[in-house]
């Protein structure tokens, strides 16, 4: 069949999870056998979100194929189990560089260029972009932001272009909003929902399907009221509680009959069943922990959880293999030190340092990584975690003082972590990075090598600096070892201490790939080393 359409925007509030319903939906249709994606329209002029600060928007999600993208990503690839690429993010930002591009050749042929057509027109052709390759029978399209904010207009006009120009069982439309509840008036208030159905409506688009956060079941009469105002058939207002975990929602969906409603609409009549097994294995496995391990993630962006989203992904994915809890502790490396070390990490049974860029922090890593060494505390370093637990092997055991990364200290005399090669002409920021998949050759018999159990790993990356390998040597011979090195340049992607219980650390980001049903292998051993450390 041709590629069907599925459109998701949200109302009322920002954070209601729109990523997550889009997620859920995809699950469901893909455990129902159909071959799904999905894809996310940022409306914000930036190109990628890859030279935003942690703090605007959360983690930098990076693709096999190294784009930089938002982390609702990250969920669709750890919901999907599938590989999302550069077509799957699209921001206003590139929507104009597109069109702009192409006025500069000269392919408007003397025409004005306009918000609509030209800007719409190309909104549309990437929303079908991916339903064009045979790859997918459903193609789900978030568009980020709330209806009514400047920014996403094109976006919803797009939608509404396309409503009518493609078959009406090829498209299909689903509004988030938020029901809230007024505990002083004992009351859910539907009127933020059909304002904000309103609004959408006044564009053009009429949603074919309303599905609505709230903390309280929605009773029959209040699902009634919503689908007369809104102009939606019964059925289909959906309600979507709070939930004990986001794995939990495609289970939610599920009852509510989301994807049914959704393949109705869509004029499937008939489809198959449901095939959630192991989602629901991993669901039991996460609900029913029988122990707990503290483990501390070591970085600059605590203050926001969605920093290092899928850090904290992966700890849920392979607690849940280890069947256990990973409480994970947030500690702020700017307030680590030589004084506090002890009394903050002591109680930890794992220590993670995280990727980062820049100095602030950075010490603190440091400290953090020494006293992993030296008291025998499994220790997972990554990108930059990786690097500083260079600088801090060079500085204590090899005595170099002032051993430092470039990045910070470009004049030191033992620049153990240096620009790579072919940054050296680079001076744009956005998208210049190495970044997306390379291989790793894994040296047997080493703790990186068992814990794949292959000789060559992919890996993802996100990174300008790399291990001085005229360091390699030296190092290796007091002890550290370079497990893990891409096969064509040498690079070193895995360090680990053969001496120590658990001491890895990658150049590679592990995390973007863990998901429920298969969930990463270093974080996977890093938390049975941790349940260990905790039971010695
Ligand atoms: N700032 C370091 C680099 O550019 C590490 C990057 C990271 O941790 N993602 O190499």
């Amino acid at each position: 069949m041709d590629a069907k359409y599925v459109f998701v925007t949200g109302g009322v509030a920002s954070s209601l999870g729109k990523g997550i319903i889009a997620a859920s939906l995809a699950k469901l249709l893909q455990s129902r056998g159909y071959r799904v994606t999905i894809q996310k329209f940022d409306p914000y002029i930036n190109i990628d979100p890859g030279t935003l600060n942690p703090y605007e928007h959360g983690e930098c999600y990076v693709t096999e194929d190294g784009a930089e993208t938002d982390l609702d990503l990250g969920h669709y690839e750890r919901f999907l189990g599938v590989h999302t690429s550069q077509a799957n993010n699209v921001t206003t930002g590139r929507i104009y560089h597109t069109v702009i591009t192409k006025e500069r050749e000269g392919a408007y042929l003397g025409k004005t260029v306009q918000i609509v057509p030209h800007i719409t027109d190309e909104i549309k052709r990437r929303m079908l972009l991916l339903g064009k390759t045979g790859d997918y029978d459903i193609v789900i399209t978030e568009v980020g932001g709330t209806v009514g904010d400047m920014e996403s207009q094109p976006f919803v006009e797009a939608i509404r272009q396309l409503q009518w120009e493609l078959p009406e069982e090829a498209v299909c439309t689903i509004h988030l909003t938020l029901v809230p509840y007024l505990a002083a008036a004992g009351e859910l208030k539907t009127t933020p929902t059909q304002h904000s159905v309103q609004m959408l409506q006044h564009a053009g688009v009429s949603p074919d399907i309303i599905v609505c956060r709230s903390e309280k079941e929605l009773g029959a009469d209040i699902r009634n009221k919503m689908a007369r105002f809104c102009n939606v058939k019964p059925g289909c207002v959906i309600q979507s509680i709070d939930a004990p975990s986001i794995y939990q929602v495609p289970l939610n969906m599920l009852e509510e009959g989301l994807d049914q409603k959704v393949l109705q609409c869509l004029g499937v009549g008939i489809y198959p069943e449901a095939n959630l097994a192991k989602l629901k294995d991993f669901l039991c496995r996460l609900y029913n922990p029988q122990s707990v391990v503290d483990v501390a993630v070591v970085g600059k962006y605590v203050e926001l959880q969605d920093a290092y989203k899928s850090i904290l992904e992966s700890f849920v994915h392979a607690g849940a293999a280890n069947h256990c809890k990973v409480k994970v502790h947030y500690v702020h490396s700017e307030h680590l030190d030589k004084g506090n070390v002890e009394e903050v990490l002591g109680p930890m049974a794992g220590i993670l340092v995280a990727p980062g860029f820049g100095e602030r922090g950075l010490e603190g890593k440091v400290v953090a990584i020494e006293y992993a060494r030296t008291h025998g505390v499994p220790f997972f370093g990554i990108c930059l975690g990786m690097q500083m637990a260079v600088v801090e092997f060079a500085r204590n055991v090899l005595g170099y003082a002032d051993a430092a990364s470039t990045e910070v200290h470009p004049d030191t005399t033992h620049p153990v972590i240096d620009l790579m090669e072919d940054q050296k002409n680079t001076t744009a920021k956005g998208g210049t990075m190495r970044l997306g998949a390379y291989d790793c050759t894994l040296l047997p018999g080493t703790l990186a090598h068992s814990i794949y159990g292959q000789d060559l790993i992919r890996e993802r990356h996100r990174h300008r600096y790399e291990f001085n390998s005229e360091y390699l040597a030296e190092m290796e011979a007091a002890g550290l070892k370079a497990s893990g090195r891409n096969p064509q340049t040498g690079l070193v992607e895995v360090i680990e201490l053969p001496e120590h219980p658990f001491f890895l650390a990658t150049q590679f980001h592990p995390e973007y790939k863990s998901t429920p049903e298969r969930p990463q292998p270093i974080f996977v051993a890093f938390v049975a080393a941790a349940l260990k450390y905790k039971k010695a």
